[in-house]
């Protein structure tokens, strides 16, 4: 399974900083596998594409969901 983010992630593209090899089993393991168990995926399918995230790496869930969060309680905000 591909992942539908992978031609508009920079991590995919290696334009963030990670060692060669790591990129490569991430990329095995998450944009050509389970891209669904990517934290990068849970950010665009929350936020939408234009979501940069540049320190936010596949394995990183738990920043990945604060994110989430703060963008949540500000749009909560902004309704209120
Ligand atoms: S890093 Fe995550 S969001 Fe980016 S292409 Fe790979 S699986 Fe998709």
């Amino acid at each position: 399974m591909r992942c539908e983010y992978l031609d508009i992630c920079p991590f995919a593209g290696g334009k963030m900083p990670c060692d060669g090899a790591l990129l490569a089993i991430y990329r095995k393991h998450y944009c050509l596998g389970e891209y669904h168990n990517c934290a990068r995926h849970l950010l665009y399918a929350g936020l939408g594409e234009r979501v940069l995230a540049p320190h936010v790496y596949p394995n990183q869930h738990d920043r990945a969901r604060e994110l989430l969060g703060q963008a949540s309680q500000r749009r909560t905000a902004v309704l209120v």
